[in-house]
């Protein structure tokens, strides 16, 4: 729908008889703390283990949420079970026989498991190895038509190992007219640089991490990527993955570097600019992982409300339910509570249910509650949901996300991530306006949050996405607050042990920000037209494509 017409929907419901709206507010009411804390506190106990996929902890979480969605009057899609099982593999690389090393200029280098490197393999076999493979210095290890970018013109990469800046040219440059400037592009995504390098027929692929660019300490990919590992997995068992995937710190690399003669700012230099061509480095790389293999299966878990009368019509709310588990110890903690990623998300999910079970008069399109598992994990059961839909994606009116919600307290604004790409956005402005606040764009485009949660999935299938973040210009706080506390967590807490809940926790901010997502929702659950990405938004296409499958 155009913005004019959103308006004036949005105008419709504002001036809409009083008595409909009162029933409105009243619903709102069941988002409230006592709710919200229940939810988040019982999710992110030591009950739950951290709720991984395949542990007891994940069985504890979805007999949670299904105790829930059944006392919430939710109804499972197929009309038996709210579980849509996703195969995964859970592949451990033992860490005792995880190795990568380098060998040139006379030298030779180890690197150790977890200080200096992180290493393993998505294709499901019992070892993977390289062995003196040619290290090639691909830059960002893009090839991107649209930008008229390719790292890997010209070279062939087959047994070789890509070595690879994190982020893209338009981040690393600041250049506006490179990509899209210093908002990162999927080409900056981790997950695309082992794809493109699979693609090239590359061995191995491995990342130097640096804290600005990838927007994340390198506490964050150990912990990610030490301990099993789940992936989808194709019939030929992921054949066409890389033998290994590897991180490496910036130090470390800066030292692989020497050994070839090479200075890392002088590639990173040389990278940013068009035309640039990978480069052989005359260092060689040699690793290898034994792996403990697990095939395990873990849900998504749907319910639904059906509409009024455009039952086959949807909004969907999504967060994932998923978390790291358990691993090493740090102060005497195992256990990856993942209170704000993502409890906080899920007790939204289910805060928002109660309002919309409180409704007097559900919306004309149904809504479906999707608590996704395996986010941390690479987005897998977004992506199996994507991939297997329970309902039609071209009749998904629209996906609202919520992952990592902070309790910062309440705020006069609040933040879209990603934001500029869809009408969906006026909707949410239109609600904060109510509520006296105001939307603000993505503060942080270059960090790319936007290709870092479920959403994404859904979006590249050209499903209309939302996507907020917290605001920082706090009530009745110092400017600067805000802005400090999201700081000292993603520093302190994300995906760390410390991620706990707190019953100190301020969370007005978190209700009033859960509201405004249920009057969207709602709005679009009500309205008769179809919200869409803006033009030239690059899912737009996807679902232009879909269109007569809406006509009504
Ligand atoms: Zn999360």
């Amino acid at each position: 729908m155009s913005k004019t017409s959103v308006l004036a929907l949005s105008l419709l419901l504002l001036a809409g008889c009083s008595g409909a709206n009162h029933y409105v507010q009243r619903a709102t009411l069941a988002i409230n703390e006592a709710v919200y804390r229940t939810h988040v506190a019982k999710l992110a106990s030591d009950e739950f283990e951290g709720r991984a996929p395949g542990s007891p902890g994940e069985r504890k979480t979805v007999e949670y949420l299904e105790q829930q969605f059944l006392a919430l009057g939710l109804q499972p899609v197929d009309g038996a079970s709210f579980r849509q099982q996703v195969p995964l593999v859970e592949i451990t690389a033992v860490p005792a026989q995880a190795r990568l090393g380098f060998a040139g200029g006379g030298r030779q280098m180890d690197l150790a498991l977890g200080e200096d490197m992180v290493i393993g393999t998505r294709r499901v076999q019992p070892s993977s190895a390289i062995s003196d493979s040619e290290v090639v210095f691909v830059g960002y290890g893009v090839v991107a038509p649209e930008y008229g970018w390719n790292d890997y013109e010209g070279l062939d990469m087959r047994g070789k190992t890509a070595l690879i800046l994190v982020n893209d040219p338009g981040y690393g440059s600041g250049d506006p007219g490179l990509f899209r400037g210093r908002a990162m592009t999927y080409y900056g995504r981790w997950t695309y640089k082992y794809e493109e390098a699979a693609r090239q027929g590359a061995a191995a692929a491995i990342i130097i991490h640096q804290t600005a660019p990838a927007a994340y300490p390198w506490e964050v990919v150990r912990n990610s990527w030490t301990g099993p590992q789940f992936w989808a997995e194709t019939a030929d068992g992921n054949a066409d993955a890389l033998a290994l995937e590897a991180w490496i710190t910036e130090a470390r690399a800066r030292e692989v570097l020497a050994m070839a003669g090479q200075d890392l700012d002088a590639l990173q230099r040389a990278a940013l600019q068009r035309g640039f061509r990978g480069k052989p480095l005359g260092v060689t790389a040699s690793g290898s992982v034994r792996n403990l293999i697990r095939r395990a299966s873990s849900p998504n878990v749907a319910g639904y409300l059906p509409g009024r009368d455009r039952r086959d019509e949807y909004v969907i709310y999504m967060a994932h339910w998923d978390h790291l588990g358990k691993g090493l110890a740090l102060a005497g903690d195992t256990i990856y509570n993942g209170a704000v990623d993502n409890a906080t998300g899920v007790a939204g999910l289910l805060a928002i249910a109660a309002a919309y079970r409180e409704l007097l008069l559900l919306p004309s399109r149904s809504v479906l509650f999707l608590a996704v598992t395996a986010e941390e994990s690479g987005l897998i059961g977004s992506e199996y949901y994507a991939r297997y839909p329970l309902v039609p994606l071209e009749k998904t009116a629209a996906v609202i996300n919520m992952d990592g919600m902070q309790p910062l307290g309440r705020a006069l604004d609040i933040e879209v991530i990603g934001s500029g790409a869809s009408e969906l956005e006026i909707l949410l402005a239109d609600a904060a306006k109510r509520q006296g606040r105001v939307v603000k764009p993505d503060s942080r485009p270059e960090h790319g949050y936007f290709y870092r949660s479920d959403h994404f999935n859904l979006a590249k299938e050209g499903v209309p996405s939302l996507y907020t973040k917290v605001g920082v210009d706090l009530r009745d706080r110092p400017p600067g607050t805000g802005q400090a506390m999201l700081e000292e967590y993603t520093r302190e807490r994300y995906h760390k042990q410390s991620d706990d809940y707190d019953p100190a926790w301020d969370v007005s901010g978190n209700i009033e920000d859960l509201r405004l997502l249920f009057e969207v929702g709602l709005q679009v659950g009500a309205a008769p037209s179809w919200p869409n990405w803006y033009e030239g938004n690059e899912f737009r296409a996807k679902r232009d494509a879909s269109q007569q499958a809406r006509k009504p």
